[in-house]
């Protein structure tokens, strides 16, 4: 069976080196804010090409935070408008309506996925703050049209940079390319941890103090509280091996171009839609690879018996959620054929070039 992501193999290739740093982590007694937190916060920080890195409990909190942030330096407040793609991961959007703020809604570009940057400022009111992007499936949306915008109406640009680690815009690393980024290290992400993780990116010094304090129950010195915060802390244990995998994201994200670019020149079926490869490789990482159908049961049946396992990246958009039944109303007929038609195809650093060329194959023999 060839699995969606053998999340096993992909932390074995690194065994000895983080078996090495856990039980160096067990045995230093210090489990939390210490010396391998600092150490993977340096390198990140390094890595994106920003000044500051924050290690938190996991991405939604990433984004969570830098929004609560805003709100505690003035520069946001309850009731105002985020815009954010209709087409992601429900994270993103409950990352806004948890800080009271609320999320507006724009649908994708069908060629990428990605926010239709063009759609945006139709959407632009006295009440928006700011544009939540996100780089869904390791695809980097930006543009100077999005710079400009921002520019010109006083909005922040914060990147969901869950699936994009290592991508890049213009020589620019996704997560130095708007004002903060929010990371997510949940273990089946480009760089996963063995549990819950996320970051946080920024180079407005301000803001990194903010987030720091409030991830440390809003104390920026111990038992000093200058706000209502949370606990969302980085662990050292998944800082430690963070902190190696790091080191191998661009080999192993190039593992993943290289799959893509496979199955996007060997896959010829007319029931199957591929994904683009970008003019410029560099701005997509290939977290997931999705193709679309409009076959999608049979075609994932026909994979499964096949011996193949695929998932949907996502089968219901967050504006049609049982959660924001205060949104079920809205129509996205873009987003909402993406939610019906999508199948994502296995993808990973560790898959073997017989595993890529059986998919290929299988999915050539599909009728
Ligand atoms: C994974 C993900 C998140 C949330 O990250 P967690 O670490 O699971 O909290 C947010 N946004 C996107 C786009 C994601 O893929």
């Amino acid at each position: 069976m060839i699995k969606f992501l053998d999340l096993q193999k992909i932390n074995l290739t690194h065994q000895n080196e983080i078996e090495e740093r856990l039980l160096n982590t067990f045995r230093s007694g210090w489990y939390l804010l210490g010396n391998e937190v600092k150490a993977f916060e340096s390198n990140l920080a390094k890595y994106i090409g920003v000044d500051h890195a924050i290690g938190v409990a996991n991405g939604l909190d990433a984004l969570r935070l830098i929004l609560r942030a805003y709100i505690e330096l003035g520069i946001m407040k309850k009731g105002d408008e985020i815009i954010v793609p209709a087409n992601t991961y429900i994270a993103s959007v409950l990352a806004i309506s948890d800080n009271g703020l609320v999320p507006i809604f724009v649908e994708p570009d069908i060629n990428t996925y990605n926010i239709d940057i063009s759609k945006i400022e139709e959407k632009l009111n006295e009440k928006t703050r700011g544009i939540l992007i996100v780089h869904l499936y390791g695809r980097v949306i930006f543009s100077e049209q999005l710079i400009d915008l921002a520019q010109k109406n006083n909005l922040k640009i914060i990147e969901d940079n869950a699936q994009s680690i290592g991508a890049k815009w213009k020589d620019k690393e996704a997560g130095n390319l708007g004002d903060a980024a929010g990371f997510s290290f949940y273990p089946g992400k480009n760089l996963g941890a063995l549990g819950d993780a996320g970051a946080i990116t920024t180079n407005d010094e301000t803001l990194a103090k903010t987030i720091r304090a409030l991830a440390n129950y809003g104390s920026n010195q111990k038992y000093i509280n200058i706000y209502q915060g949370l606990n969302s802390r980085l662990d050292e244990i998944h800082a430690a091996v963070l902190d190696v995998k790091l080191k191998y994201i661009d080999q192993e994200n190039d593992i993943r171009k290289e799959i893509a670019k496979k199955y996007i020149t060997s896959i010829k079926n007319s029931n199957i839609h591929l994904p683009e490869m970008p003019k410029n490789e560099e701005e997509h990482v290939w977290h997931l690879f999705v193709i679309r159908t409009n076959d999608r049961e049979k075609i994932q049946n026909y994979l499964a018996d096949n011996g193949i396992q695929t998932l949907i990246h996502y089968p219901i958009p967050p504006h049609k959620q049982a959660a924001y039944s205060e949104y079920n109303h809205l129509s996205f007929p873009i987003t909402e054929q993406i939610h019906e038609e999508v199948l994502s195809l296995p993808i990973s650093p560790v898959m073997k070039d017989e595993e890529v060329e059986h998919i290929i194959k299988v999915l050539n023999n599909f009728q």
